[in-house]
């Protein structure tokens, strides 16, 4: 658990979340700002910073990718978007990797 880090106030249990689907290794919740009808944020229990660091830990990231598709499956997505923002330039705000999976509204392409 890295000190000030929110998401692992999640993990620990200090920090309230809307908890959507526990495993060993992830943690799957709403995210209070959803932009979405479904929105949830899928993390590693361990502390992560960001998907460069979770390419390196492919125990770690194979646990989140296997969460990501157990998400979809009990919650019967067939079509959503899945987004690693990556650094603060593109959106990142908080430095614990979170895949979020949005759902339940039509999308355009590009991302802004
Ligand atoms: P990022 O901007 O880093 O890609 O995504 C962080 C996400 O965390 C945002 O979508 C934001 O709404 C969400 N978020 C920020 N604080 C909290 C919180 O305390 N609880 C939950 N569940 N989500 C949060
Ligand atoms: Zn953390």
């Amino acid at each position: 658990m890295a000190d000030e880090c929110l998401f692992c106030g999640i993990v620990a249990g200090t920090v309230p979340a809307q908890k959507v689907r526990e495993d060993d290794e992830t943690l799957t919740f709403a995210d209070t700002n959803p932009q979405a009808p479904f929105h949830v944020l899928v993390i590693p229990r361990k502390h992560i910073p960001d998907i460069g660091a979770l390419g390196a830990d492919p125990d770690a990231a194979a646990a989140l990718l296997r969460a990501i598709r157990a998400v979809a499956q009990e919650n019967g997505l067939t079509d959503y978007r899945t987004v690693f923002n990556t650094g603060a330039k593109v959106g990142q705000s908080v430095f614990h990797v979170h895949a979020h999976v949005l759902s339940g509204r039509p999308m355009s392409w590009p991302p802004g």
